[in-house]
């Protein structure tokens, strides 16, 4: 990648980097580009945007209420004990602050779900409009090298890379006689392996709780768990995303991803509990599957960045460590924002990291002193982190208990009652 070396903006403007285009980083550029006072430079690997893959936004994220941003049941409570009033009223102003447009789009994406590709090149378009900042698109894989060097003094750099964040393990420094390098700020935790499989439906449907028991039934060591709902185009039209857990062993075994024909062809027993699902609505709806149904299998991880800014590397006393006080990093401001930041596979972590942009962006806009800005972001961070923890691991110990309902003694070793 070539790094343009003239931002051709006025110096008094501030210069902020974003590394990354998918739906986080586009998010956070469109935010930017509202607010006078910015040059952005938005760097991005891929050429065009061809992820189908459908998600899900939470209507959370356009909510303007507080009533409205904690409708959920489990995650009210939790946003209830996490964060104060106040936190809750700086989110609420930072959801007001985004830009009309984008909040149409986000309401018609989260009507169902969405593929990929179209929440990013619709944020994209919003984006080539312009708007009162400028915005300027560097096409190429940046290095951690470049990244490093790309930061003056005053600059922000905001990294969006996605889970396997190009800059996460770079924000601390180096610790003497550190074992793995890749665990240096990052903290994972393996809630299970999985095989994921999703295909679309010709006919609306819902799946509640009981619903899941009941189209199960029959299915011994394998359980397809559905995550159902329309797509946000088409209300007649459902997509249906079911995971199935399976063994380490079974993991290695199976493919990285094929389609279902494959899959009932050299893992049956894990095929026939997709099966008994897809037999069962169709009894029931006089549907049918609409094309290839998709097999990935997956690692479930939970994770978080333990530091999402680079305070540490203010913090390293200069002269204790061979970078400190030299390292770019310890100049500029870095953020990680999206699923470089934190990942959860059972919470809506599009949605989550599109909300850290809208604070980040509204925090940056206040023009406190950017340690300030730094501290701040990595309060909210590390809340958001607990709120995620705390759900996931309520939904992993439900699908725990859930796979053995009709087994007594097998949920009594997975309860803990006091
Ligand atoms: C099977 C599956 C299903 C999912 N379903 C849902 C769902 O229903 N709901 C939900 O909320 N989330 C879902 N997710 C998660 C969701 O896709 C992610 O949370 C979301 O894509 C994260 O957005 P991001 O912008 O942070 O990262 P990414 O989407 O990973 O984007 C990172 C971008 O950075 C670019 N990039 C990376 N490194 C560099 C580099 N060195 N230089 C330049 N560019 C770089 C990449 O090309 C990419 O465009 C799902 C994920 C999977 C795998």
């Amino acid at each position: 990648m070539s790094i343009p070396t003239s931002l051709g903006a006025a110096r008094a403007t501030q210069r902020v980097h974003i590394l990354g285009a998918g739906p986080v980083g586009l998010v956070m550029a469109a935010m930017l580009q509202s607010m006078p006072g910015y040059a952005i430079r938005l760097y991005e690997k891929r050429p065009t945007y061809l992820r189908t893959r459908m998600v899900k936004l939470a209507p959370y994220l356009v909510a303007d209420s507080l009533s409205a941003y904690a409708a959920d049941e489990v995650d009210g409570d939790n946003v209830a004990a996490i964060f104060d009033a106040t936190e809750l009223e700086a989110g609420l102003r930072a959801r007001r602050s985004v830009d009309p447009k984008l909040v149409t789009l986000i309401q018609e994406w989260s009507q169902g779900f969405c593929p990929l590709n179209i929440i990013e090149a619709g944020v994209s378009a919003m984006i080539d409009e312009g708007g009162p900042s400028p915005v300027e698109r560097v096409p190429g894989n940046v290095s951690v090298d470049q990244a490093v060097a790309m930061v003056a003094p005053d600059d922000i750099m905001i990294d969006c890379t996605g889970c396997n964040s190009l800059l996460r393990n770079h924000l601390v420094p180096e610790q003497a006689g550190e074992a793995n390098a890749a665990e240096r700020n990052t903290y994972t935790l393996r809630l299970e392996y999985a095989v994921n499989v999703t295909f679309l439906y010709a006919a609306p449907y819902q799946c509640n709780e009981y619903c899941k028991y009941y189209k199960n039934r029959g299915n011994g060591q394998y359980k397809f768990i559905p995550a159902v709902d329309r797509i946000a185009q088409d209300a007649g039209v459902t997509h249906v995303f079911g995971i199935i857990s399976v063994s380490a062993e079974d993991f290695a075994a199976l493919p990285s991803q094929c389609k279902g024909d494959l899959l009932r062809e050299q893992f049956p027993a894990v095929a026939t509990s997709m099966d008994r699902f897809i037999e069962q609505i169709n009894a029931e709806t006089g549907g049918h599957v609409i094309g290839d149904i998709d097999v990935v299998r997956i690692p479930l991880n939970l994770y978080h960045a333990r530091n999402a800014t680079n305070r540490a590397w203010y913090a390293e006393p200069a002269g204790d460590h061979s970078d400190a006080g030299q390292h770019a990093f310890s100049k500029g401001s870095v953020f990680l924002v999206g699923d470089s930041a934190i990942g959860s596979p059972y919470f809506q972590s599009i949605s989550l990291g599109i909300e850290c942009a809208m604070f980040l962006a509204d925090l940056l806009q206040q023009g406190i002193p950017m340690s300030d800005v730094r501290g701040q972001y990595e309060t909210r961070i590390y809340k958001q982190w607990l709120r995620v923890y705390m759900r996931s691991k309520t939904i992993k110990h439900s699908k725990d208990i859930f796979e053995r309902l009709d087994d007594t003694f097998g949920v009594l070793e997975k309860l803990k009652i006091y």
